[in-house]
Protein backbone atom coordinates (compact mmCIF):
# COMPACT_ATOMS: atom_id res chain seq x y z
CA UNK A 1 0.00 0.00 0.00
CA UNK A 2 1.18 3.54 -0.79
CA UNK A 3 2.22 5.86 2.18
CA UNK A 4 0.04 8.08 0.93
CA UNK A 5 -3.14 6.55 1.99
CA UNK A 6 -3.30 7.64 5.76
CA UNK A 7 -6.24 5.05 6.85
CA UNK A 8 -7.31 1.83 5.92
CA UNK A 9 -10.83 0.86 7.09
CA UNK A 10 -11.66 -2.69 6.41
CA UNK A 11 -15.32 -3.13 6.84
CA UNK A 12 -17.07 -5.85 8.08
CA UNK A 13 -21.03 -7.09 8.21
CA UNK A 14 -22.91 -6.49 11.45
CA UNK A 15 -25.28 -9.94 11.04
CA UNK A 16 -28.45 -7.54 11.99
CA UNK A 17 -28.15 -5.37 8.64
CA UNK A 18 -30.47 -6.97 6.20
CA UNK A 19 -31.24 -4.52 3.76
CA UNK A 20 -34.60 -4.84 1.92
CA UNK A 21 -34.54 -6.86 -1.14
CA UNK A 22 -34.69 -4.67 -4.37
CA UNK A 23 -37.98 -5.08 -6.32
CA UNK A 24 -37.70 -6.51 -10.17
CA UNK A 25 -39.06 -2.60 -11.09
CA UNK A 26 -36.08 -1.19 -10.13
CA UNK A 27 -33.73 -4.03 -11.09
CA UNK A 28 -35.31 -3.46 -14.57
CA UNK A 29 -34.38 0.29 -14.68
CA UNK A 30 -31.07 -0.35 -13.42
CA UNK A 31 -30.45 -2.30 -16.65
CA UNK A 32 -31.06 0.92 -18.81
CA UNK A 33 -27.28 1.56 -20.05
CA UNK A 34 -25.68 2.17 -23.56
CA UNK A 35 -28.56 0.51 -25.14
CA UNK A 36 -31.24 3.09 -23.54
CA UNK A 37 -29.20 5.82 -24.43
CA UNK A 38 -29.54 4.25 -28.33
CA UNK A 39 -33.00 4.62 -27.57
CA UNK A 40 -33.43 7.86 -26.35
CA UNK A 41 -31.54 9.08 -29.51
CA UNK A 42 -33.98 7.14 -31.89
CA UNK A 43 -36.72 8.42 -29.99
CA UNK A 44 -35.41 12.19 -30.50
CA UNK A 45 -35.10 10.97 -34.52
CA UNK A 46 -38.31 9.44 -34.51
CA UNK A 47 -39.81 12.03 -33.74
CA UNK A 48 -37.99 14.96 -35.40
CA UNK A 49 -36.76 13.20 -38.93
CA UNK A 50 -40.31 11.87 -40.21
CA UNK A 51 -41.67 15.37 -40.82
CA UNK A 52 -39.01 16.70 -42.56
CA UNK A 53 -38.91 13.79 -45.00
CA UNK A 54 -42.17 14.46 -45.75
CA UNK A 55 -42.02 18.12 -45.84
CA UNK A 56 -39.28 17.60 -48.77
CA UNK A 57 -41.09 15.30 -50.67
CA UNK A 58 -43.91 17.21 -50.82
CA UNK A 59 -42.30 20.56 -51.61
CA UNK A 60 -39.36 20.27 -52.93
CA UNK A 61 -40.61 19.77 -56.65
CA UNK A 62 -42.31 23.20 -56.49
CA UNK A 63 -39.27 25.16 -56.37
CA UNK A 64 -36.97 25.90 -59.29
CA UNK A 65 -33.62 25.50 -59.55
CA UNK A 66 -31.89 29.01 -59.01
CA UNK A 67 -30.03 30.53 -55.84
CA UNK A 68 -32.85 32.48 -54.71
CA UNK A 69 -35.01 29.69 -54.81
CA UNK A 70 -32.85 27.46 -53.16
CA UNK A 71 -32.12 29.88 -50.50
CA UNK A 72 -36.33 30.30 -49.92
CA UNK A 73 -36.86 26.51 -49.90
CA UNK A 74 -33.82 26.61 -47.10
CA UNK A 75 -35.19 29.11 -44.90
CA UNK A 76 -38.72 27.16 -44.93
CA UNK A 77 -37.06 23.90 -43.78
CA UNK A 78 -34.70 25.55 -41.38
CA UNK A 79 -38.07 27.13 -39.79
CA UNK A 80 -39.58 23.22 -39.97
CA UNK A 81 -36.92 21.97 -38.27
CA UNK A 82 -35.97 24.94 -35.47
CA UNK A 83 -40.03 24.89 -34.57
CA UNK A 84 -39.48 20.92 -34.12
CA UNK A 85 -36.96 20.82 -31.89
CA UNK A 86 -38.29 23.57 -30.06
CA UNK A 87 -41.33 21.96 -29.52
CA UNK A 88 -39.56 18.85 -28.62
CA UNK A 89 -37.10 20.69 -25.89
CA UNK A 90 -39.87 21.47 -22.96
CA UNK A 91 -40.61 17.50 -23.40
CA UNK A 92 -37.22 16.74 -22.63
CA UNK A 93 -36.68 18.66 -19.88
CA UNK A 94 -40.04 18.06 -18.23
CA UNK A 95 -38.21 15.43 -15.55
CA UNK A 96 -41.42 13.34 -15.88
CA UNK A 97 -41.09 9.24 -15.13
CA UNK A 98 -41.76 8.33 -18.47
CA UNK A 99 -40.04 10.64 -20.57
CA UNK A 100 -36.85 9.82 -18.43
CA UNK A 101 -37.83 5.81 -19.16
CA UNK A 102 -37.92 6.43 -22.87
CA UNK A 103 -34.49 8.17 -22.86
CA UNK A 104 -33.36 6.49 -20.10
CA UNK A 105 -31.54 9.16 -17.94
CA UNK A 106 -32.00 11.74 -16.57
CA UNK A 107 -28.29 12.86 -17.39
CA UNK A 108 -29.06 12.15 -21.43
CA UNK A 109 -31.92 14.29 -21.51
CA UNK A 110 -30.51 17.02 -20.11
CA UNK A 111 -27.93 16.63 -22.36
CA UNK A 112 -30.24 15.97 -25.41
CA UNK A 113 -31.99 19.04 -24.42
CA UNK A 114 -28.92 21.51 -23.96
CA UNK A 115 -27.85 20.54 -27.41
CA UNK A 116 -31.45 20.55 -29.13
CA UNK A 117 -31.93 24.36 -27.56
CA UNK A 118 -28.89 25.43 -29.16
CA UNK A 119 -29.77 23.66 -32.77
CA UNK A 120 -33.26 25.09 -32.65
CA UNK A 121 -32.24 28.79 -32.07
CA UNK A 122 -29.38 28.91 -34.69
CA UNK A 123 -32.15 27.55 -36.81
CA UNK A 124 -34.63 29.44 -35.97
CA UNK A 125 -32.11 32.47 -36.63
CA UNK A 126 -31.40 31.47 -39.66
CA UNK A 127 -34.88 31.78 -41.06
CA UNK A 128 -34.89 35.11 -41.65
CA UNK A 129 -31.52 35.46 -43.18
CA UNK A 130 -32.10 32.71 -45.53
CA UNK A 131 -35.69 33.98 -46.11
CA UNK A 132 -34.97 37.34 -46.79
CA UNK A 133 -31.43 36.59 -48.86
CA UNK A 134 -33.70 34.93 -51.01
CA UNK A 135 -36.22 37.20 -51.22
CA UNK A 136 -33.24 39.67 -52.27
CA UNK A 137 -31.57 38.15 -54.53
CA UNK A 138 -35.38 37.72 -56.64
CA UNK A 139 -35.30 41.44 -56.78
CA UNK A 140 -37.04 42.97 -53.33
CA UNK A 141 -36.04 45.51 -51.61
CA UNK A 142 -35.55 45.71 -48.18
CA UNK A 143 -38.07 47.93 -47.47
CA UNK A 144 -40.71 45.89 -49.31
CA UNK A 145 -39.71 42.31 -49.12
CA UNK A 146 -42.17 42.00 -45.98
CA UNK A 147 -45.25 43.71 -44.46
CA UNK A 148 -43.50 44.91 -41.36
CA UNK A 149 -46.12 45.73 -39.56
CA UNK A 150 -48.46 42.83 -40.67
CA UNK A 151 -48.86 40.26 -37.97
CA UNK A 152 -46.88 37.80 -39.32
CA UNK A 153 -43.77 39.83 -39.01
CA UNK A 154 -44.26 41.27 -35.53
CA UNK A 155 -44.95 37.30 -34.21
CA UNK A 156 -42.25 36.88 -36.01
CA UNK A 157 -39.81 39.05 -34.74
CA UNK A 158 -41.06 39.10 -31.33
CA UNK A 159 -40.65 35.34 -31.24
CA UNK A 160 -36.54 35.67 -32.47
CA UNK A 161 -35.94 38.69 -30.39
CA UNK A 162 -37.29 36.78 -26.73
CA UNK A 163 -35.62 33.58 -28.23
CA UNK A 164 -32.39 35.63 -28.95
CA UNK A 165 -32.54 37.13 -25.61
CA UNK A 166 -33.24 33.93 -23.70
CA UNK A 167 -30.72 32.01 -25.14
CA UNK A 168 -27.75 34.22 -24.68
CA UNK A 169 -28.79 34.57 -20.94
CA UNK A 170 -29.20 30.71 -21.07
CA UNK A 171 -25.65 30.12 -22.56
CA UNK A 172 -23.69 33.38 -21.06
CA UNK A 173 -25.28 34.74 -18.23
CA UNK A 174 -23.06 33.70 -14.81
CA UNK A 175 -26.03 34.49 -12.21
CA UNK A 176 -27.50 32.84 -9.25
CA UNK A 177 -28.77 28.64 -10.69
CA UNK A 178 -32.45 29.93 -9.11
CA UNK A 179 -32.55 32.79 -11.29
CA UNK A 180 -31.03 31.22 -14.03
CA UNK A 181 -33.93 28.41 -14.16
CA UNK A 182 -36.45 31.43 -13.84
CA UNK A 183 -35.75 32.95 -17.25
CA UNK A 184 -34.96 29.99 -18.80
CA UNK A 185 -38.52 28.69 -18.22
CA UNK A 186 -39.75 31.57 -20.01
CA UNK A 187 -38.89 29.64 -23.38
CA UNK A 188 -42.55 28.39 -22.67
CA UNK A 189 -44.40 31.42 -23.33
CA UNK A 190 -42.26 31.68 -26.52
CA UNK A 191 -44.35 28.59 -27.98
CA UNK A 192 -47.65 30.21 -28.67
CA UNK A 193 -45.89 32.81 -30.35
CA UNK A 194 -43.65 30.61 -32.37
CA UNK A 195 -46.93 28.46 -33.72
CA UNK A 196 -48.60 31.81 -34.40
CA UNK A 197 -46.09 32.97 -36.57
CA UNK A 198 -46.00 29.41 -38.04
CA UNK A 199 -49.73 29.20 -38.95
CA UNK A 200 -50.26 32.69 -40.31
CA UNK A 201 -47.33 32.27 -42.79
CA UNK A 202 -49.91 30.26 -44.12
CA UNK A 203 -47.06 27.98 -45.67
CA UNK A 204 -46.62 24.25 -45.87
CA UNK A 205 -46.92 23.75 -41.96
CA UNK A 206 -50.28 24.87 -42.69
CA UNK A 207 -50.96 23.74 -46.27
CA UNK A 208 -50.00 20.40 -45.73
CA UNK A 209 -53.06 18.49 -43.31
CA UNK A 210 -50.28 15.75 -42.04
CA UNK A 211 -47.94 18.04 -40.96
CA UNK A 212 -50.63 20.62 -39.66
CA UNK A 213 -51.99 17.86 -37.05
CA UNK A 214 -48.13 16.99 -36.46
CA UNK A 215 -46.90 20.37 -35.77
CA UNK A 216 -50.14 21.29 -33.68
CA UNK A 217 -49.89 18.00 -31.73
CA UNK A 218 -46.22 18.82 -31.01
CA UNK A 219 -47.05 22.04 -29.58
CA UNK A 220 -50.13 21.18 -27.33
CA UNK A 221 -47.64 18.52 -25.78
CA UNK A 222 -44.40 20.68 -25.57
CA UNK A 223 -46.90 23.59 -23.80
CA UNK A 224 -48.32 21.22 -22.10
CA UNK A 225 -44.77 19.78 -20.49
CA UNK A 226 -43.87 23.58 -20.00
CA UNK A 227 -47.45 24.21 -17.81
CA UNK A 228 -46.68 21.00 -16.15
CA UNK A 229 -42.71 21.78 -14.95
CA UNK A 230 -43.01 25.28 -14.89
CA UNK A 231 -46.27 26.77 -14.43
CA UNK A 232 -48.10 24.22 -12.54
CA UNK A 233 -45.49 21.96 -11.18
CA UNK A 234 -46.53 22.06 -6.98
CA UNK A 235 -50.02 21.02 -8.28
CA UNK A 236 -48.80 18.54 -10.79
CA UNK A 237 -45.69 17.05 -10.48
CA UNK A 238 -46.12 13.89 -7.83
CA UNK A 239 -43.98 14.95 -4.62
CA UNK A 240 -43.92 13.02 -1.44
CA UNK A 241 -44.19 14.42 1.58
CA UNK A 242 -41.72 14.07 4.26
CA UNK A 243 -41.07 16.00 7.83
CA UNK A 244 -37.19 17.02 8.90
CA UNK A 245 -36.46 15.03 12.19
CA UNK A 246 -33.29 15.12 12.55
CA UNK A 247 -30.33 17.44 11.72
CA UNK A 248 -26.80 16.37 12.67
CA UNK A 249 -23.70 18.53 12.06
CA UNK A 250 -21.24 16.32 9.94
CA UNK A 251 -17.27 16.97 9.37
CA UNK A 252 -16.75 18.53 6.40
CA UNK A 253 -19.22 21.37 6.37
CA UNK A 254 -22.14 18.69 5.57
CA UNK A 255 -25.55 18.40 7.67
CA UNK A 256 -26.90 15.12 7.63
CA UNK A 257 -30.53 15.78 7.37
CA UNK A 258 -33.56 12.77 8.19
CA UNK A 259 -36.58 12.83 6.72
CA UNK A 260 -40.38 10.99 8.29
CA UNK A 261 -42.42 10.28 5.64
CA UNK A 262 -46.14 11.83 6.61
CA UNK A 263 -47.39 9.68 3.77
CA UNK A 264 -47.12 6.94 1.15
CA UNK A 265 -42.90 6.63 1.09
CA UNK A 266 -40.65 7.14 -1.83
CA UNK A 267 -38.84 4.08 -2.93
CA UNK A 268 -35.14 4.54 -4.19
CA UNK A 269 -32.51 2.23 -5.23
CA UNK A 270 -29.48 2.87 -3.16
CA UNK A 271 -27.31 5.10 -5.35
CA UNK A 272 -30.31 6.94 -6.77
CA UNK A 273 -31.10 10.71 -5.70
CA UNK A 274 -34.12 13.02 -5.53
CA UNK A 275 -35.04 16.48 -5.97
CA UNK A 276 -35.66 18.04 -2.19
CA UNK A 277 -36.78 21.54 -1.35
CA UNK A 278 -37.79 22.30 2.36
CA UNK A 279 -40.77 24.59 3.20
CA UNK A 280 -39.58 26.87 5.87
CA UNK A 281 -40.28 30.70 5.58
CA UNK A 282 -37.02 31.92 5.84
CA UNK A 283 -35.05 29.08 3.81
CA UNK A 284 -35.83 28.96 -0.37
CA UNK A 285 -38.35 26.61 -1.71
CA UNK A 286 -36.06 25.67 -4.96
CA UNK A 287 -35.75 22.10 -5.26
CA UNK A 288 -32.10 20.80 -5.11
CA UNK A 289 -31.11 17.68 -5.98
CA UNK A 290 -29.79 15.32 -3.39
CA UNK A 291 -28.55 11.83 -3.77
CA UNK A 292 -29.87 9.67 -0.71
CA UNK A 293 -27.55 8.60 1.60
CA UNK A 294 -30.27 5.70 2.98
CA UNK A 295 -30.40 2.63 1.47
CA UNK A 296 -34.09 2.35 1.13
CA UNK A 297 -34.25 -0.66 3.62
CA UNK A 298 -36.94 1.39 6.29
CA UNK A 299 -39.42 4.40 5.89
CA UNK A 300 -36.74 7.18 7.20
CA UNK A 301 -34.60 8.74 3.74
CA UNK A 302 -31.14 10.86 4.73
CA UNK A 303 -29.21 13.15 3.34
CA UNK A 304 -25.60 14.63 3.59
CA UNK A 305 -26.33 17.96 2.29
CA UNK A 306 -22.75 20.13 2.17
CA UNK A 307 -23.05 24.34 2.04
CA UNK A 308 -21.65 24.90 -1.34
CA UNK A 309 -23.54 27.79 -2.56
CA UNK A 310 -26.56 30.38 -1.03
CA UNK A 311 -29.06 27.93 -0.49
CA UNK A 312 -26.90 25.15 0.59
CA UNK A 313 -25.35 27.80 3.23
CA UNK A 314 -28.53 28.99 4.25
CA UNK A 315 -29.73 25.41 5.02
CA UNK A 316 -26.95 24.21 7.46
CA UNK A 317 -27.55 27.35 9.62
CA UNK A 318 -31.33 27.61 9.32
CA UNK A 319 -32.90 24.04 8.84
CA UNK A 320 -35.60 23.29 11.77
CA UNK A 321 -36.98 19.97 13.02
CA UNK A 322 -40.74 19.59 11.85
CA UNK A 323 -40.32 21.74 8.97
CA UNK A 324 -42.01 20.16 5.76
CA UNK A 325 -40.15 18.84 2.81
CA UNK A 326 -41.14 17.42 -0.51
CA UNK A 327 -39.45 14.88 -2.35
CA UNK A 328 -39.26 14.28 -6.15
CA UNK A 329 -38.20 11.55 -7.31
CA UNK A 330 -36.22 8.93 -7.64
CA UNK A 331 -34.22 9.26 -10.09
CA UNK A 332 -30.36 8.54 -11.82
CA UNK A 333 -29.22 5.17 -12.57
CA UNK A 334 -25.61 5.56 -10.29
CA UNK A 335 -25.51 2.70 -8.64
CA UNK A 336 -23.27 -0.65 -8.33
CA UNK A 337 -26.56 -2.93 -9.19
CA UNK A 338 -26.46 -1.70 -12.32
CA UNK A 339 -22.41 -2.79 -13.09
CA UNK A 340 -22.26 -6.88 -13.90
CA UNK A 341 -18.63 -6.81 -12.63
CA UNK A 342 -18.54 -7.39 -9.28
CA UNK A 343 -14.93 -6.25 -8.34
CA UNK A 344 -15.67 -2.37 -8.77
CA UNK A 345 -13.57 0.62 -7.73
CA UNK A 346 -15.69 3.41 -5.70
CA UNK A 347 -13.80 6.64 -6.23
CA UNK A 348 -15.69 9.64 -3.62
CA UNK A 349 -14.48 13.39 -3.52
CA UNK A 350 -16.09 15.58 -1.26
CA UNK A 351 -19.65 15.53 -0.14
CA UNK A 352 -19.45 12.70 -3.60
CA UNK A 353 -19.66 10.19 -0.77
CA UNK A 354 -22.83 10.35 -0.10
CA UNK A 355 -24.67 8.16 -2.96
CA UNK A 356 -21.52 5.48 -1.78
CA UNK A 357 -22.73 5.70 1.74
CA UNK A 358 -26.38 4.52 0.77
CA UNK A 359 -24.77 1.56 -1.77
CA UNK A 360 -22.24 0.77 1.40
CA UNK A 361 -25.53 0.54 3.67
CA UNK A 362 -27.63 -1.73 1.32
CA UNK A 363 -24.26 -4.31 0.27
CA UNK A 364 -24.68 -7.78 1.79
CA UNK A 365 -22.71 -10.92 2.05
CA UNK A 366 -24.43 -12.70 -0.38
CA UNK A 367 -23.29 -11.07 -3.24
CA UNK A 368 -20.24 -11.96 -2.71
CA UNK A 369 -18.73 -8.47 -4.30
CA UNK A 370 -15.17 -7.41 -4.21
CA UNK A 371 -15.30 -3.59 -3.49
CA UNK A 372 -12.71 -1.09 -2.51
CA UNK A 373 -13.37 2.73 -1.68
CA UNK A 374 -11.03 5.60 -1.90
CA UNK A 375 -12.39 8.43 0.10
CA UNK A 376 -10.48 11.20 -0.86
CA UNK A 377 -11.39 14.32 1.52
CA UNK A 378 -9.23 17.59 1.44
CA UNK A 379 -8.16 16.48 5.14
CA UNK A 380 -9.06 13.06 6.36
CA UNK A 381 -10.56 15.62 8.96
CA UNK A 382 -12.76 16.97 6.81
CA UNK A 383 -14.16 13.21 5.64
CA UNK A 384 -18.06 13.18 6.60
CA UNK A 385 -19.48 9.93 7.40
CA UNK A 386 -16.40 8.75 8.36
CA UNK A 387 -18.15 7.01 11.95
CA UNK A 388 -21.23 5.96 9.40
CA UNK A 389 -18.73 3.81 6.94
CA UNK A 390 -16.57 2.63 10.60
CA UNK A 391 -20.00 1.52 11.49
CA UNK A 392 -20.56 -0.32 7.99
CA UNK A 393 -17.07 -1.51 9.28
CA UNK A 394 -18.56 -4.63 10.39
CA UNK A 395 -20.21 -4.95 6.95
CA UNK A 396 -19.20 -7.72 4.31
CA UNK A 397 -16.11 -8.62 5.28
CA UNK A 398 -14.13 -9.21 3.13
CA UNK A 399 -15.96 -8.09 0.18
CA UNK A 400 -15.37 -4.34 1.15
CA UNK A 401 -12.62 -2.23 1.61
CA UNK A 402 -12.71 1.59 2.39
CA UNK A 403 -9.20 3.37 2.00
CA UNK A 404 -9.60 7.54 2.95
CA UNK A 405 -6.93 9.44 1.18
CA UNK A 406 -6.48 12.67 2.29
CA UNK A 407 -5.91 14.54 -0.38
CA UNK A 408 -3.40 17.26 1.73
CA UNK A 409 -1.11 14.70 1.64
CA UNK A 410 -1.25 12.83 -1.34
CA UNK A 411 -3.13 14.99 -4.11
CA UNK A 412 -6.04 13.42 -5.81
CA UNK A 413 -6.66 9.73 -6.25
CA UNK A 414 -4.49 8.92 -9.00
CA UNK A 415 -4.07 5.55 -11.18
CA UNK A 416 -0.47 4.87 -9.28
CA UNK A 417 -2.50 5.19 -6.02
CA UNK A 418 -4.84 2.51 -7.49
CA UNK A 419 -2.53 0.64 -8.68
CA UNK A 420 0.09 0.56 -5.71
CA UNK A 421 -2.99 -0.73 -3.26
CA UNK A 422 -4.96 -2.80 -5.67
CA UNK A 423 -2.29 -4.78 -7.94
CA UNK A 424 -4.13 -4.32 -10.81
CA UNK A 425 -6.53 -1.17 -12.49
CA UNK A 426 -8.34 -2.69 -15.53
CA UNK A 427 -9.64 -5.78 -14.09
CA UNK A 428 -12.17 -3.47 -12.14
CA UNK A 429 -14.90 -1.36 -13.19
CA UNK A 430 -14.73 2.14 -11.38
CA UNK A 431 -17.67 4.45 -10.12
CA UNK A 432 -16.85 7.99 -9.23
CA UNK A 433 -18.70 10.88 -7.21
CA UNK A 434 -16.76 14.03 -6.50
CA UNK A 435 -16.08 17.61 -7.52
CA UNK A 436 -15.70 17.74 -11.76
CA UNK A 437 -12.21 18.72 -11.73
CA UNK A 438 -10.99 15.52 -9.62
CA UNK A 439 -13.44 13.23 -11.88
CA UNK A 440 -11.61 14.75 -15.12
CA UNK A 441 -8.91 13.92 -13.80
CA UNK A 442 -9.18 10.22 -12.34
CA UNK A 443 -11.26 9.93 -15.51
CA UNK A 444 -8.04 11.01 -17.84
CA UNK A 445 -5.74 8.73 -16.08
CA UNK A 446 -8.41 5.47 -16.31
CA UNK A 447 -8.55 5.95 -19.55
CA UNK A 448 -4.25 6.31 -20.07
CA UNK A 449 -4.25 2.93 -17.80
CA UNK A 450 -5.97 1.25 -20.30
CA UNK A 451 -9.42 1.18 -18.44
CA UNK A 452 -12.70 1.24 -21.51
CA UNK A 453 -15.32 3.67 -21.18
CA UNK A 454 -18.29 1.10 -20.49
CA UNK A 455 -16.02 -0.14 -17.19
CA UNK A 456 -16.58 3.72 -15.74
CA UNK A 457 -19.67 4.79 -14.20
CA UNK A 458 -19.97 8.62 -13.25
CA UNK A 459 -22.22 10.92 -11.24
CA UNK A 460 -21.91 14.64 -11.59
CA UNK A 461 -23.12 17.13 -8.66
CA UNK A 462 -24.12 18.86 -11.54
CA UNK A 463 -26.49 19.40 -14.12
C1 LIG B 1 -27.38 14.13 -9.17
C2 LIG B 1 -26.92 15.09 -8.08
C3 LIG B 1 -26.77 14.64 -6.79
C4 LIG B 1 -26.33 15.51 -5.80
N1 LIG B 1 -26.19 15.05 -4.53
C5 LIG B 1 -25.73 15.88 -3.57
C6 LIG B 1 -25.58 15.42 -2.23
O1 LIG B 1 -25.87 14.28 -1.89
N2 LIG B 1 -25.10 16.31 -1.31
C7 LIG B 1 -24.78 17.60 -1.64
O2 LIG B 1 -24.36 18.35 -0.77
N3 LIG B 1 -24.90 18.05 -2.91
C8 LIG B 1 -25.39 17.24 -3.86
N4 LIG B 1 -25.54 17.71 -5.13
C9 LIG B 1 -25.16 19.10 -5.43
C10 LIG B 1 -26.27 20.05 -4.96
O3 LIG B 1 -27.44 19.82 -5.70
C11 LIG B 1 -25.82 21.49 -5.17
O4 LIG B 1 -24.69 21.72 -4.37
C12 LIG B 1 -26.89 22.47 -4.74
O5 LIG B 1 -28.00 22.37 -5.58
C13 LIG B 1 -26.30 23.86 -4.75
O6 LIG B 1 -27.32 24.81 -4.52
P1 LIG B 1 -26.98 26.25 -3.93
O7 LIG B 1 -28.15 27.16 -4.17
O8 LIG B 1 -26.52 26.12 -2.53
O9 LIG B 1 -25.74 26.71 -4.74
P2 LIG B 1 -25.63 27.59 -6.06
O10 LIG B 1 -24.41 28.43 -5.92
O11 LIG B 1 -26.91 28.28 -6.39
O12 LIG B 1 -25.40 26.47 -7.14
C14 LIG B 1 -24.17 25.84 -7.32
C15 LIG B 1 -24.34 24.88 -8.49
O13 LIG B 1 -25.22 23.82 -8.07
C16 LIG B 1 -26.10 23.45 -9.14
N5 LIG B 1 -27.49 23.71 -8.71
C17 LIG B 1 -27.94 24.69 -7.92
N6 LIG B 1 -29.26 24.61 -7.74
C18 LIG B 1 -29.67 23.55 -8.46
C19 LIG B 1 -30.93 22.95 -8.70
N7 LIG B 1 -32.04 23.44 -8.15
N8 LIG B 1 -30.99 21.88 -9.53
C20 LIG B 1 -29.88 21.40 -10.09
N9 LIG B 1 -28.65 21.89 -9.90
C21 LIG B 1 -28.54 22.96 -9.09
C22 LIG B 1 -25.75 24.30 -10.32
O14 LIG B 1 -24.84 23.56 -11.13
C23 LIG B 1 -25.05 25.49 -9.72
O15 LIG B 1 -24.14 26.06 -10.60
C24 LIG B 1 -26.01 16.86 -6.12
C25 LIG B 1 -26.19 17.31 -7.43
C26 LIG B 1 -26.64 16.44 -8.40
C27 LIG B 1 -26.82 16.95 -9.80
Amino acid sequence: MGTYITEVIIAYLDENVHPLPLGSRFVTILSMKWHQKLIGLLALVLITVPPIIYWLLATTATYSLNLSSILLLLGKLVALMGIILFLVNPILSMRHAVVVRIFGSLDMLYTLHKHSGKLSFFLILCHPLLLGSGRLLSGDSLLDMWSWTSLLIISGVVSLLLISALTAVAIYAHIKHQNWVKIHRMFGWAIPLVLLHAFIAKGQIYQLAPLRFYIITLGVLGFSAFIYRSVLSRYLVKRYRYRVEEIVAERGNVTGVTLKPLATPLSYIPGQFAFVSFMQDDLSSEAHPYSFTTANNGPYIQFGIKGLGDDTRELSQKLRLGSPAFLEGPYGGFTQLSVKNKKQIWIAGGVGITPFLSMARALNTEDQEDITLFYAAQQKVDAAFLEELHDIAKIVRPFFKVFIVDEKISGFVSTTMIQDTMGSITEYDYLVCGPPVMMRSIVGQLHKAGVKKTQIHLEAFSM
